[in-house]
């Protein structure tokens, strides 16, 4: 799929691209004036931790308010955003943003909350992104254990080296990782061991299978317990029902996310949700 394997996302990109050259393009063009124009805009997921019941993080999830079209999700402009390159300085605004609140989330009585960002592949082939990432996290002065990156097996697998070097640097200054999306991939877990890896991320496609198909219950059952053994922290995503939210408390799945608890939101409305769980937002660790 496109997110995961660049090949086929182009070629994908380009059927859609004989369909609608014209469509893409004004998209693309909006997308330049989005950013000078103050049109995009961070929501923010929770993730909740299943052994304390805390809110964990938040996963941070762009969305772009279209003066025309009103809010466009994710799916619809970053493959036209990754393919014309403007993913790399909106890469780096989400980042900024990110770390904006990271600080106002401690000013308002929740520090220990962490902060996730994607980034997408072509961003993290960027030449400058640990030099520009590291500029963004200096100047913004946060506490670097509370910024964790996702990434998609394919953004690592590409150029394994490249991908061991620069999740090194970047864990060396306290930032962490996780594997998005993870399951859909060709890679294995064993294939990661060697980068530094703090979690990871089950694909709600699995999630979603749970009670549908046998296969899914015995996929996630393996990745938690080979997560686990590699000391390796397990967020499963896409999580709506009650059933699913068992079934993987029972598998000891470390945290959730998903519209069961709480669907992505403005900050402002993360801040209510926050306040009205009345309770300490943070895991101490
Ligand atoms: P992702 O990183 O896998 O993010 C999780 C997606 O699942 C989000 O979709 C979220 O809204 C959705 N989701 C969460 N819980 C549930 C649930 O219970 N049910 C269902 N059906 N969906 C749920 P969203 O926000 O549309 O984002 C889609 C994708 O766009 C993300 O997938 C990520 O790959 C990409 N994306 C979003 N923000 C950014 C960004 O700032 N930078 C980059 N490079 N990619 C981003
Ligand atoms: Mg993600
Ligand atoms: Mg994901
Ligand atoms: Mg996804």
């Amino acid at each position: 799929e496109a997110k995961r394997d660049p090949g086929s996302s182009y070629r994908f990109y380009d059927r859609q691209l004989h369909i609608s050259a014209g469509y893409q393009l004004r998209l693309e063009a909006d997308l330049r004036n989005a950013l000078r124009g103050n049109e995009l805009e961070l929501y923010y997921q929770p993730r909740i931790d299943l052994a304390t019941n805390e809110v964990r993080g938040v996963e941070c999830l762009l969305r772009w308010n279209h003066p025309e079209r009103g809010l466009v999700g994710p799916d619809e402009f970053i493959p036209v955003a990754e393919r014309s390159g403007l993913i790399v300085p909106i890469g780096y605004w989400v980042i900024e943003q990110a770390c904006k609140r990271l600080q106002e989330s401690a000013e308002i009585g929740y520090p220990g909350l962490v902060f996730a960002v994607n980034l997408s592949f072509r961003q993290f082939h960027d030449r400058k992104m640990t030099e520009t990432i590291f500029r963004i996290i200096f100047n913004a002065n946060v506490d670097t254990s509370l910024l964790e990156l996702e990434l998609t097996e394919s953004a690592m697998m590409h150029d394994p080296e490249y991908a061991q070097r620069c999740l090194r640097e970047l864990n060396q200054l306290g930032v962490s990782f996780a594997l998005d999306d993870f399951g859909t991939g060709y890679s294995s877990l064993s294939n990661l061991q060697h980068l530094p890896i703090s979690l990871v991320k089950i694909d709600k496609s699995f999630v979603q299978a749970l009670g549908k198909s046998a296969d899914a219950e015995h996929i996630i059952r393996a990745i938690i317990s080979l997560a686990h053994s590699l000391q390796i922290s397990v967020v499963a995503e896409g999580v709506e029902t009650e059933g699913q939210l068992e079934f993987l408390r029972q598998q000891h799945c470390d945290e959730i996310q998903g519209y069961y608890y709480a669907r992505p939101m403005p900050w402002a409305d993360l801040v209510q949700f926050l306040n009205k769980r009345g309770e300490s937002a943070c895991l101490q660790l």
